[in-house]
């Protein structure tokens, strides 16, 4: 029988009851979050996976591609260049090897939500067929170690190295980059690969320097204390804040190792089946070169994720966009209703099924996708915290305090999540006439593509706000990664020593940017996360770009096809 309207009506309101409630728990918006991990947090900072640092002496040389993050957005960029016979490319990182994204996040069962033969980037170029349907990170990490090798990137790579600044000189016409290691490089190319979750981040929860137990974030998981097999944790009374897509993972187990585990829930995701399995050798084998390629092609013709719920519910014929969106939104909440159906299946407990349960639109927040978490709550050891809606907001030496009940913990983990699509973490970027790219982004972000920004020449931003967005990232990063291989190309055939946006090609971004921004209320009707900068709804050009991937690559194509319009040459 069909729904009528009125149902959808009902939960809708509800869904803006519990988004309400959130906000006014969260009033200080994306400043909840800290990422100074200085003074009593500095032990956020470390590295569990790179503890020796290697004694080097100082580097004062000059190349010709530098990029400022060693992830898959410069690996993939890398290959690009060496395609195109650039010999002079440096990968300065602040891990001690390759990976990114995978080099940090080690935690117990870490793996992507997206598609391995579609997520795992030049998987043509390097003749490999991932081993499932859904990588695992150790896998990743290997994949992203093997790029470096053929690409012979280790060769000028320097980790456990921090840029700190990143400075045009005028005169020289080159990026002069310190660190945090004493160098003082030169590049004639900059590209910002810095990640798009790569920052660290804490809530600012009152207390938090005075737990006196061990606590880590989820991304510098320490193996040492946990056992590898967490082994350890037997004894142990362990707690976890946050419920996004890495606690997600990292409960179930958590759950099998622990002796109780508290899960700290503020808001619920919402858990889809994951249908994983092996890569069928047989389906390998027969794979032609170049598939990859073909398939992501195939991809980008299909519908988008998003676009997929959109045209649930069938459309019938002509319909006024009042009822498009009514239809779409009906469709996107029958699917939550299958979400909170299939907790109501998987979860014993009535109570704690109730708790999980996601009131808001898909894609409000990152879709989950899990087969073990929620059975999870059926362990007795295990104990979900709701804290409906408001968050742990104390935390005293034993542990976090909640509703006057004190949690004795001997181990806290925080799966608190990042910094979002920042340029320049750790770093102070400082254009023409000595612009701190902060100061020019006050105002709100300025790019060409999300890509080049005027006044910073031969610097490229990879990941960061203003450029389209998909759940697969390295599928726009490949984009990115094509475009900036191409300028460089460009720039080096024409004997230009510098490439820069025109004033009038950012102005067009900026506003091709705004123009399909806000078209509909969905951001400030969705519950607050780092999807909508945590409910802050003045920021209006700081977002992706939301004209759609292939408008998007469009856009690319056409801007690299008409070079000398887009950029001024030196
Ligand atoms: P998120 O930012 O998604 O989640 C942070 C969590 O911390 C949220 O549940 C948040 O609640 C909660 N939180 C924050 N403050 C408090 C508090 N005071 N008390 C209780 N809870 C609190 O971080 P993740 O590391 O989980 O994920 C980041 C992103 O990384 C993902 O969205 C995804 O893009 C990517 N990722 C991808 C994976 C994959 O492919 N499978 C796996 C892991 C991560 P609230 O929701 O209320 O803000």
């Amino acid at each position: 029988m069909k729904n009528t309207q009125a149902y959808y009506d009902e939960i809708k309101k509800k869904f803006a009851e519990e988004r309400d409630l959130r906000l006014k728990y969260r009033p200080n918006g994306t400043a909840q979050f800290t990422s100074d991990f200085t003074g009593a947090l500095a032990k956020y900072a470390v590295d569990p996976y790179g503890t020796e640092i290697s004694p080097r002496e100082p580097i004062n040389d000059t190349v010709e591609c530098l990029f400022i993050g060693g992830g898959f957005s410069a690996l993939l960029t890398s290959a690009r260049l060496r395609e195109r016979g650039v010999e002079s490319i440096r990968i300065v990182e602040r891990g001690a090897d390759v990976g990114g994204t995978w080099y940090w996040n080690r935690y117990p069962g870490v793996a992507c939500d997206v598609v391995s033969y579609d997520y795992l980037p030049l998987l043509d170029e390097m003749d490999y067929v991932p081993k499932d349907h859904y990588a695992k990170g150790q896998e990743i990490l290997a994949h992203c170690q093997s790029i470096a090798r053929k690409y012979q990137l280790y060769e000028l790579a320097v980790f456990q190295t921090t840029v700190t600044s990143t400075v045009w000189n005028e005169e020289e016409e080159l990026w002069h980059l310190t660190t945090d290691r004493g160098d003082h490089m030169k590049a004639r190319f900059v590209i910002c690969a810095n990640g798009t979750l790569s920052k660290p981040k804490l809530a600012r929860i009152e207390g938090l320097d005075t737990f006196e137990g061990k606590s880590f974030h989820t991304s510098q998981w320490d193996y040492e204390y946990t056992g590898d097999d967490l082994s350890n944790l037997a004894d142990k009374v362990v707690g976890i804040i946050g419920t996004g897509a890495t606690a997600v993972q990292a409960v179930p187990d958590l759950g099998a190792s622990t002796k109780e585990l508290y899960v700290f829930q503020r808001t619920p995701s919402s858990i889809d089946i994951r249908e994983d399995w092996p890569t069928d050798p047989n389906w390998a084998r027969r794979l032609k070169p170049g598939w990859q390629a073909k398939r992501r092609e195939l991809a980008l013709k299909g519908p988008s994720l998003t676009e997929r719920m959109a045209t649930r519910g069938g459309s019938s014929g002509e319909e006024s966009r009042e009822e498009k969106i009514r239809r779409q939104e009906n469709a996107n909440i029958d699917y939550m209703m299958r979400i909170h159906r299939r907790i109501e299946k998987e979860v014993k407990d009535p109570e704690t099924a109730d708790a999980l349960k996601p009131w808001y639109m898909f894609m409000c927040k990152r879709p989950c996708f899990h087969n073990d978490y929620l059975p999870t709550y059926n362990r007795p050891n295990v104990h979900l915290v709701d804290t409906r809606g408001k968050g742990i907001t104390e935390i005293t030496a034993k542990g976090p305090l909640f509703d006057g009940k004190q949690y004795e913990l001997d181990l806290l983990i925080y799966a608190t999540g990042f910094e979002v699509q920042k340029t320049g973490i750790y770093n102070q970027i400082v254009g023409k006439g000595g612009l701190d790219l902060n100061d020019k982004y006050s105002e709100g972000v300025r790019t060409l593509l999300g890509v080049h920004s005027r006044g910073y020449p031969n610097l490229f931003i990879m990941g960061g706000y203003q450029a389209s967005f998909q759940f697969n990232l390295t599928y726009i990063l490949q984009m990115q990664g094509d475009h900036i291989a191409e300028c460089i190309a460009h720039a080096r055939k024409h004997g230009h020593k510098t490439i820069d946006a025109t004033p009038e090609s950012e102005e067009w971004w900026v506003q091709e940017v705004i123009a399909n921004r806000g078209k509909t209320t969905r951001n400030e009707d969705c519950t607050p996360g780092y999807y909508n900068f945590e409910g802050e709804n003045q920021r209006r050009q700081d977002g992706n770009y939301n004209g759609g991937v292939t408008r998007y690559l469009d856009h690319m194509s056409n801007v690299r096809a008409n070079m000398t319009e887009n950029f001024v040459f030196t």
